[in-house]
C-alpha cells in the first residue's frame, strides 16, 4: 500500500505554487534579497495579501506595515486564534525563514475553512520589519501590535543610506506618528502560533519532523573596546608591546571557553564582529573593537556567564598591558512560552502519530514579544545542515507539510472550543 500522503495534493500543490511565486521577488543569485520596507518586501507582501484575501480573509495594513487577516468566526465575540511569521529577509537571505510560517498559516486557515467556519474567529499576522537588518533592532512589528514601541528613540534611528524610520515609513505610505494604533487589545486574543525553520541542526539530526519549542533564548550583547599602543612592528622588541589584537585575541577564547563550560545549561558564546585600528601588516594593533553575544534560555545563567566573562577581559588587559573598556549594548530576558499549548501541542502531534521533540530556540522569533502579552507556542521544523539567514537555507517540502499538518491541527482544536484549558 502507498505511504499515506502528509497532506491532500490540492494542498501540497498550493504550497509549492506560493513558494514557487515568492522565490521570484528578490532573487539575486546569492540568495533572496526582501529586506524590510524595501520594495521587495512590499511585492512579497503584495503576494501574501492576495493569497489571504482569495482564501476569505479580510486584510488591512496596520501603521507598522503589518498585515493583519481576520477570518469571522460563528461566536466572534470569542477570543481569537491567531498565527503568522514574518515575510522579510537578511541582506542575501534565503527563502524560507519566515515564509514558511506565514504561507504554512494561511494553508493551514484554508484547510480549516474547508470543514466550514470555525467557531472561533481566526487571524492571520504577517509582521512587518522582523530583521534587524534594516535598522539594526528586530521585531519592529510585532513590537509595535505588543504595545512595545519606543517611538522617540526609533525615530532617531537611520538605515545604511542615512534614512531615518519615519522618512522610510512615508515611501511606504505608512505613517510612523500612528505607531501606537499598532496595538491590539489582547483581551480579544487567545494564542499565538508561529510556525517557523529551526535554524539549528537539532532536528536533522534527530530525524523528527516537529520540535515544540519551549523556552525562546535571548542575548545579552558586550561592546568591547581594546586600547593598546600602535607601533613598527620591525622596530618594537617583543616584551616591549602593548598588541591590542593579541589581548583581544586572547579574550575572544576566553569567551569560547566560558560558554563551553555552561554548554550543558544551553549557553552559546560568540565574538562575530571585530574591528582593528590601523589594520595594517607592519603596524603592532593598537585599537581594536568587538562584539560579544551570550546567549541562554535562562536568564541567571546567562548573566553570571557574562559576568565571568567581564571579569576575564579585565584580567587578560592587565597581563597584555592594554586598556579594556566593555558596554553593554543589550539585555534581552528569555521567554517561557505558554506550557498548555506546550501540552496541546504534543498531544496533537501525538494523535497525528507525527514525531515531535521539546527544544529551546536559539533564533529570535516575533512570538517572544508577543507571548509577554499572550500565550503563545512555536512549532519548529528541520532546515538542511541548520543553515538560516543564507543562500543555502532550505526546508523540503516534505518537511513543511508535516510542519503544516501538525499547525493545522493545532490551531483546528482551538478553533472548535468554546473554552481552551488555560487559555482565554
Ligand atoms: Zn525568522
Amino acid at each position: 500500500m502507498a505511504r499515506e500522503q502528509i497532506l491532500s495534493q490540492e494542498d501540497r500543490d498550493w504550497i509549492k505554487r506560493m513558494f514557487a511565486q515568492l522565490a521570484e521577488i528578490g532573487k539575486t543569485g546569492h540568495g533572496y534579497e526582501r529586506v524590510a520596507y524595501t520594495p521587495n518586501d512590499w511585492q512579497a507582501k503584495q503576494l501574501i495579501r492576495d493569497a489571504m484575501e482569495q482564501a476569505g480573509l479580510v486584510v488591512h495594513m496596520d501603521a507598522a506595515g503589518n498585515l493583519i487577516g481576520r477570518l469571522e468566526g460563528r461566536r466572534p465575540e470569542l477570543p481569537a486564534v491567531v498565527t503568522g511569521s514574518h515575510i522579510d529577509t537578511v541582506p542575501s537571505g534565503g527563502n524560507f525563514d519566515g515564509s514558511v510560517g506565514v504561507i504554512g498559516s494561511l494553508c493551514a486557515i484554508r484547510r480549516i475553512l474547508r470543514e466550514g467556519r470555525p467557531l472561533r474567529s481566526m487571524e492571520l499576522w504577517v509582521f512587518a520589519g522582523h530583521e534587524s537588518s534594516r535598522f539594526g533592532f528586530a521585531h519592529l512589528g510585532s513590537r509595535s501590535i505588543c504595545g512595545f514601541t519606543e517611538t522617540e528613540k526609533w525615530s532617531k534611528l537611520v538605515d545604511r543610506y542615512g534614512k531615518t524610520i519615519p522618512e522610510v515609513f512615508r515611501e511606504c505610505g505608512l505613517d510612523f506618528s500612528q505607531l501606537a494604533s499598532c496595538e491590539r487589545d489582547f483581551s480579544q486574543l487567545a494564542s499565538f502560533t508561529e510556525l517557523h525553520i529551526e535554524q539549528g541542526p537539532v532536528l536533522e539530526q534527530h530525524h523528527t519532523p516537529i520540535g515544540i519549542v519551549t523556552d525562546i533564548a535571548a542575548p545579552i550583547r558586550l561592546s568591547v573596546q581594546v586600547k593598546g599602543m600602535a607601533a613598527h612592528s620591525g622596530t618594537t622588541s617583543m616584551d616591549n608591546r602593548h598588541d591590542a589584537l593579541a589581548a583581544a585575541a586572547r579574550m575572544v577564547l576566553s569567551v569560547r571557553e566560558r560558554a563551553r563550560s555552561y554548554a550543558e545549561e544551553g549557553i552559546v558564546g560568540t565574538v562575530g564582529y571585530m574591528q582593528v585600528k590601523p589594520n595594517a601588516m607592519n603596524i603592532i594593533p593598537g585599537e581594536v573593537e568587538f562584539w560579544i553575544d551570550v546567549r541562554g534560555r535562562d536568564f541567571s545563567r546567562t548573566s553570571h556567564v557574562i559576568d565571568l566573562v567581564r571579569a576575564d577581559l579585565l584580567s587578560i588587559a592587565r597581563e597584555e598591558k592594554n586598556n579594556v573598556s566593555i558596554d553593554t549594548i543589550s539585555v534581552a530576558k528569555p521567554v517561557h512560552l505558554n506550557d498548555h499549548l506546550i501540552q496541546l501541542a504534543a498531544r496533537i502531534c501525538e494523535e497525528n502519530h507525527i514525531p515531535y521533540l521539546n527544544m529551546v530556540g536559539g533564533g529570535g522569533h516575533d512570538t517572544q514579544e508577543i507571548a509577554r502579552r499572550m500565550p503563545a507556542v512555536v512549532l519548529h521544523i528541520p532546515c538542511r545542515n541548520g543553515v538560516s539567514h543564507a543562500p543555502d537555507e532550505f526546508a523540503s517540502l516534505e518537511s513543511i507539510y508535516y510542519g503544516v499538518k501538525a499547525l493545522t491541527a493545532l490551531l483546528a482544536c482551538q478553533t472548535k472550543a468554546v473554552s481552551i484549558d488555560g487559555l482565554a
